[in-house]
């Protein structure tokens, strides 16, 4: 992102500390995108360490008391959230159509998917519960439990601006955890919205806080000694980068990473079903979804017939601004991904793959400044391309060709990422093969992009996931607390004898 000066004409974003907003001590600021209009419309400050040190502070003076709240008394301030968030879920959508682009529907179920976690979280008291053993030696009790584990950060990407924090803060919090939230600096708007209503909601001061910035601030964190664990989504060279420096600054990291996620479709297929399924998860959302399908491995016959039909299909989809009635895709983020994005489709057709539809032409009436780009679909990819290897998170999709379901789940599993995977067949024996041998961590059987609900954990493979657990559900929980066993005796009277053999029940 250019870094710019501050105007007097232009709204800036504040940051929330301590149960209130507060300007930041920034000298730089980012431009807040409208992509539909090509417009900037806010700043957002770009923090440096002095405003980590204040949320980083705010939140651990906060950790004593909220770790000893009764999780019943947590649990009961994030139904009020769940309502609060309930009550304004279209607005906070309206503000993720503005800032990201994406239609409002989308945006909308993006809200939804997200107030789910906080439903998950409600049922913490249950979820915190330990185990107990009674007589695991002689007059001895053993019990274990998890325990919160103090300032945890959350660094957030651009696709999911009320979704994605939704994945961690409500869980942590519900653990005993406090929270400093670094939302991507293109759509930081949704995570102030979410700081007020977890105030009106009653979460005490310092508990909740948000940052604004880029590398400064994640560095910042990242090395901050009073940050115990961070989760992280975004890309995968800066998942990289926060998993190798948070760990090596003695921190527990989840970091989430970029994608490649492939649909195998056999040639038993409902080609209509699977056609309409496609569109869904390669177009949806411009293809800024981290569950974006990018890449179809068509085998045998089932390629002639899908290409059809995925380009009639394609060929209606209207693209347009996110709030606009009837419209199915909206821009992309921001100028230089649409040439990003646009290169890469210059590169495809230069590599000698088929191009079946090409966005780069299209014009949408009277937003013509807007970062639109139209669907695109290239046939007979081979995986040396560009447009196969990286992951290029626009509206642009790649079909490959394969003899057979084992090479396909070979191409599959010789892709460094990992994230999301989906078969389309009506052959329960192959989709039984395909669950058991592909190397991915969320597989859809004709589900295109298989999100698990809340209360699973979300998570992908390979390059898509840096550390050991997943985000929201079970994993969550594991992930924002730790296990401490206690083994009590009472002794009815003294020891004969202090005993200095390793004790076993003999
Ligand atoms: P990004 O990696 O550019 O940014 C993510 C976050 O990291 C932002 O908050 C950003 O400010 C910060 N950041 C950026 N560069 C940094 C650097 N050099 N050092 C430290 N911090 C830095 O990602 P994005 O463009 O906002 O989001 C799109 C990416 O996120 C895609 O790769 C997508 O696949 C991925 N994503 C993954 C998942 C998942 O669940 N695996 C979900 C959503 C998005």
């Amino acid at each position: 992102m250019r870094a710019v000066m501050q105007s007097a004409a232009m709204p800036q974003v504040p940051l929330w500390i301590d149960g209130r907003t507060q300007p930041a001590s920034a000298q730089r600021f980012g431009e807040v995108f409208d992509p539909a209009r090509g417009a900037a419309i806010r700043l957002t400050p770009l923090c440096e360490a002095q405003d980590v040190e204040l949320a980083v502070s705010a939140a651990a003076r906060a950790f004593p008391a909220w770790r000893d709240t009764p999780p019943l008394r947590r649990a009961r301030i994030l139904m009020r959230f769940r309502e609060l968030l309930e009550a304004d879920k279209e607005a906070l959508a309206r503000l993720v159509t503005e800032e990201h682009g994406k239609t409002l529907d989308d945006a909308l179920g993006s809200v939804i998917r997200g107030i789910e976690v906080v439903e998950f979280a409600m049922g913490i008291p249950h979820l915190l519960k330990g185990e107990f053993a009674e007589n695991v030696g002689g007059g001895v009790d053993c019990v274990s439990l998890r325990q919160p584990l103090g300032v945890c950060a959350g660094i957030t990407p651009f696709n999911f601006p009320v979704m994605v924090p939704l994945w961690m803060f409500p869980v942590a919090l519900a653990c005993g955890n406090t929270f400093v939230l670094k939302p991507s600096e293109k759509v930081p708007s949704a995570s102030l919205r979410m700081a007020e209503l977890l105030h009106e909601a009653g979460l005490p001061p310092g508990v909740f806080n948000v940052l604004h910035g880029d590398r400064v601030v994640v560095d910042a964190l990242l090395n901050h000694p009073l940050v115990k664990a961070v989760s992280f989504v975004g890309s995968t060279p800066v998942a990289r980068h926060v998993y190798e420096t948070g760990t090596r600054a003695g921190k527990r990291v989840q970091a989430l990473g970029g994608a490649k996620n492939h649909a195998v479709v056999l040639p038993d297929a409902d080609m209509e079903f699977t056609a309409d399924a496609l569109i869904g998860a390669a177009y949806g959302s411009a293809g800024e979804r981290c569950m974006a399908i990018s890449a179809v491995v068509a085998v045998g016959a089932a390629g002639d017939a899908l290409i059809e039909k995925l380009k009639a299909k394609a060929s209606a989809i209207r693209v347009g601004p996110g709030n606009a009635p009837g419209v199915g895709m909206g821009p992309v983020i921001s100028a230089p991904h649409r040439a990003r994005v646009a290169g890469y489709i210059d590169q495809g057709v230069k590599a000698g793959a088929e191009p079946v539809l090409d966005g780069r032409g299209l014009r949408v009436e009277g937003a013509e400044q807007g970062f639109f780009l139209g669907p695109t679909l290239f046939d007979r990819v081979r995986p040396e391309m560009a447009i196969y290897r990286d992951e290029i998170f626009g509206p642009l999709l790649v079909v490959l060709r394969a003899a057979t379901l084992a090479e396909a789940i070979a191409l599959v599993n010789a892709n460094p990422y990992g994230n999301g995977t989906a078969i389309f067949t009506r052959d329960g024996a192959a989709a039984r093969r395909f669950q058991n041998e592909i190397e991915v961590g969320m597989v859809g059987i004709n589900v295109p992009i298989p999100v698990p609900m809340a209360f699973f954990s979300f998570g992908g493979w390979k390059a898509s996931l840096f550390g050991d657990t997943h985000v929201h559900g079970p994993e969550g929980v594991r992930f924002y607390t730790r296990g401490k066993v206690v083994t009590t005796r009472w002794p009815e009277s003294a020891a004969a004898a202090p005993g200095l053999d390793m004790p076993t029940l003999g």
